[in-house]
Order: structure tokens, then sequence, then C-alpha cells
């Protein structure tokens, strides 16, 4: 095949930008590193893009949608998904590899969780693609009035580094099932995935400009694509911060947008729950993906009765989380993604002991041997005695550091649990049915999990309310972010307009 592959003996890894079908270096000739955070040594070796190679990724996505793909039908739309599914599916293994040496989070997660739920997503929306359709509208009168669900034309994709196949695989499946075509671009700390993807794009046989790959920097080519004016739509998920620059740069040509964004997501035990459960999923909502995940449970409240024997029991399972080589099958978590994530989390420990909160577990960095100790390692943290207006209870941190607020007063709950600029989603431990659904509507969030947390299926919408973002990607919904609706009257009479009439 092409430059981009090597050979595994290779040290470092080179990937050059995929552009029209055809893998070709960045017009500046710059490349950039991207590290193995578990050891912080080089991975791969990635062409960056510009505004330049904007330019002609945009050109390529557009020839090809005004051509070939516009041509395909549903059908030979949807086989060209369901293919790539089934290479996914073949390739999960080393995908799996590559996504942990990027990004750092274990080998059980990458295996158990993203690889599969990429393949999942890829065939739902293979099966979608036969299934978007128009309708017909009861309008008076000798007329025919119907609808056709059309694409939108040339998407730009901008997706982070926490999921980076998985997130590739929310945009370009609905995009693609649509009839778009794409400008992805893969954040610059995990561009291999997205890299590898485009080599089974091009196996599975989609025509050449559908798929772009463009690996480069947010400010000049996440920022070109996103104020392109020859695209159609901009989706983006990353912070809420980035969000809004999107946003402003879209604005100013009206591109459409959609917006997947940061989280502050409050996690309830209710003083009837299963302890132990709640305990697990606690844990699941704040040290999963090493809490860089956008609905992190990252506010845990805890009914006051319930306190002291919930948090016995998370402060002895979080000094228990194996955290290590990611690549070992047991550890349970990985280094974090970037010095600039471990830094970022670092400065809220002092954050936390500045506001009076108490440091129950973690805090600091674990003692690893070897090459791990240049690892962007922290160890799984726990502040207790947070108040919901500390700035650790209101700023996203996106680090294994949950901040626990104690509560007694339902009314009161709620409104702290609502009292955050973010609302994408939220947990509720109980087994009392009646409040389990009663605060499935009070809480402002776009995904509610009720004795359960961080559960997905590429059925089921996720996105966010308020700053969390605008939108709704997976299950049928994620459609509606890329068709748009044309309407089609047609005059049944034969009769000249009345109107102007004789
Ligand atoms: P984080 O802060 O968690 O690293 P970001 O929101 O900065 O997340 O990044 C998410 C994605 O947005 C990445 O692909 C990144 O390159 C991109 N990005 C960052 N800044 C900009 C920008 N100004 N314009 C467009 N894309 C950007």
């Amino acid at each position: 095949m092409s430059t981009a592959q090597q050979s595994p003996t290779e040290a470092v890894r080179r990937y050059q930008l995929f552009i029209d079908g055809k893998w070709v270096d960045a017009e500046s000739g710059k490349t950039f590193t991207t590290p193995n955070p578990a050891t912080g040594e080089p991975l791969a070796e990635v062409a960056e893009a510009d505004a330049a190679d904007i330019d002609k990724a945009v050109a390529a996505a557009r020839r090809a949608f005004e051509g070939k793909w516009s041509r395909l039908s549903a059908r030979d739309r949807g086989r060209l998904l369901f293919k790539l599914a089934g290479l996914v599916e073949s390739h999960a293994k080393e995908l799996a590899a590559l996504e942990t040496a990027d990004n750092g989070k274990p080998i059980r997660e990458t295996t158990l969780f993203d690889l599969p739920q990429v393949a999942e997503n890829f065939e739902y929306f293979a099966g979608a693609a036969t299934k978007i359709e128009g309708e017909t509208i009861p309008v008076p009168g000798q007329m025919f009035n119907y609808t056709l669900r059309e694409p939108l034309g040339v998407c730009g994709q901008i997706i982070p580094w926490n999921f980076p196949l998985l997130m590739a695989a929310w945009k370009l499946a609905p995009a693609l099932a649509a009839g778009n075509t794409v400008v992805l671009k893969p954040a610059e700390q995990t561009p291999v995935t997205a890299l590898e993807l485009g080599k089974l794009i091009q196996e599975a046989g989609f025509p050449d400009g559908v798929v772009n790959i463009v690996p480069g920097y947010g400010e000049t080519a996440g920022a070109a694509l996103a104020a392109h004016k020859d695209i159609d739509k901009i989706a983006f998920t990353g912070s809420t911060e980035v969000g809004k620059r999107i946003a402003h740069a879209a604005a100013d040509n009206l591109t459409k947008v959609s917006l997947e964004l940061g989280g502050k997501a409050p996690n309830i035990v209710f003083a009837d729950a299963n302890i132990e459960q709640a305990v697990s999923g606690a844990m699941m909502g704040i040290f999963y993906n090493q809490g860089q995940v956008c609905c992190a449970g990252s506010r845990v409240f805890l009914h006051e009765r319930i306190k002291d024997e919930f948090l016995d029991r998370f402060k002895e399972r979080a000094g228990k989380v194996k955290v290590g080589d990611p690549m070992e099958q047991t550890t349970l978590m990985g280094p974090q993604v970037s010095e600039e994530q471990l830094n970022r989390i670092t400065g809220y420990v002092d954050v936390a002991r500045e506001e009076g909160a108490t440091i129950l577990a973690g805090g600091g960095r674990p003692d690893l041997e070897g090459n791990l100790q240049k690892g962007f390692f922290f160890q799984p943290t726990i502040f207790s005695e947070v108040h919901n207006k500390m700035r650790v209870a209101q700023e996203e941190i996106f680090g294994p550091v949950a901040s626990v607020i104690t509560f007694s007063d339902e009314e009161d709950l709620i409104q702290q649990a609502n009292e955050t600029i973010y609302g994408l989603s939220a947990g509720i431990w109980t087994q009392d049915i009646t409040r389990a659904h009663r605060f499935a509507r009070a809480i402002k969030a776009g995904t509610i999990w009720i004795n359960t947390f961080n559960v997905m299926n590429a059925a089921s919408p996720f996105g966010g309310y308020k700053q969390s973002g605008y939108g709704r990607e997976m299950g049928r919904h994620a459609l509606e972010l890329y068709t748009q609706v044309k309407s089609v009257w047609v005059d049944l009479s034969g009769k000249p307009m009345g109107w102007y009439g004789k």
C-alpha cells in the first residue's frame, strides 16, 4: 500500500495525511510527534495539516460529494459502512493496542469498550442508510406536498483525544450514512487510530475524497476547518471553551454546527441505594478512562445518612485500583493523555486544598517503576467536604478526581445538582422507583443513568443540555444532524394558477 504503511519493526510509526483517497505529506512538509503517554517516548511522527491542507481536503470532499458519492444508492452506502464495520472487527486487536499506546487508556477498555462500540456505530448507521425517508404532508386543495431528506454536503468534524477512534466513528457513521462527505480532524494528541481507520476506509472501497483525514493542531488545522467557507456543517466534540470558538467561527458563514462539550455530572446516591452497587457506579463514573470523560460523574452527591459508610468503601476501593502499564490486562488505570492534562489535574489538588476540601484518597502521582516513571500517571483521587460553589465542584477537571458533596434535603439537592453551566449526564442511585423517575425529570441533562453509569449504545441519543452543547449524536437523532429537509409542491389540477388566471 501507500507510504502511510510501515514495517511493524520500525520504532516510530509514520503517517501522512489522507486526502482524496491518497496518502500525502502536508503542503508545508511539517510533521509532529505523538508520544506514548505511559512512557513519554515517541509513538508516531505524523504529517501536520494546516490551512493549505484543509483547503485541499475540503475541495476533495466537495468534488466527491458532487460526483460519484451523490449517485450511490443508500443501499450501497450502507454496504460500504457494513464492510467498514467488519474490517474494524477483524483489525480490532491491533487497533485496540494502538489506541492504548497513543492515548494511555488500558487495553482492557480499548478491547472491551472502544473497539466494540466503534464497530457497533458503523453497523447501526449502515442499517440506517436505507431508512432515511421523507414524508407526505396532507396539504389542502389539488396539491401534492412531500419532503426529501437530503445530505448537507461537506462536513467538517473535529474530534477529541479521550476516545479517539470512537469519536471518529460517532461522527463519520451518521454523516456517511446520510450521504455527506467528510473532512475529519483528529486531536493532535491522538491521531494514530483515525489514520489507521483511513486505511480501512480505503480497503472498504469508499470513493476517493468521501473521507479525508487531516491531523494537525487545533489553532491551525482545526480553526481553518471551522472557519472554512465551503463546508456545510461543522461537528465538534471537546471543551466548552473551544466549542464556543467554533460556534463563533461557524457563525460568520452560517455553517450548521453541532457541539458535544464538557460536563460536571452529578452522581447522586440516596440513603436507600444499594451501597455496593453505588460505590462501583461512583468508581465507573470518575475513574473510567482516567476520568477523561465528558460525562464523568465528577460530583458525587451522598445522602448524609450513608456518607460515612459510602466514603469508607469508596476510599478503600479507590486505593485498590491498579494504576500502571496500560498494556497489561489487569491494569484499571493508565496515564493521563498528556503532561498538560497531568499538570491541570495537579493544579486542581492545590485549588481543593485552598478551598478547604479534604483529600480523602490519592491527590498525587503514583510510584511506578522503569520507563513508566516518565508517564503522565495520577492516582485515583477523592476530595470530600466539597461545597457545590467551590471551583472543584464547578470546573471540569477532566481527570480521576471525584468531588464529594453531602445532602439531606431533596429540593436543595435538585437545585445543587442543576447549579452548573453543564448538563451532559447524571447518575441516580436509589431503590425507590418513583424517586428515580422524578429525579430523571428534574435533572437538566441529556443522559440520565439510574443505578448504572457510562452505559451507551449506538441506538441511544447522546448530547448536552446548557453549555454541554447542542445536537444529539447516535441513534436516529444523529441523522437529523446530517440531513436537511426539502419540501416539494406539485399542482395536480393542471389548471392555471387561480391568482393570476383569466
Ligand atoms: P482539550 O482541551 O480537552 O484538549 P480541546 O477542546 O482543546 O480539548 O480539543 C478538542 C479538539 O478541538 C482537538 O481536535 C483540538 O485540536 C481541536 N481544537 C482546539 N482548539 C481549536 C480551535 N481554536 N479551533 C478548532 N479546533 C480546535
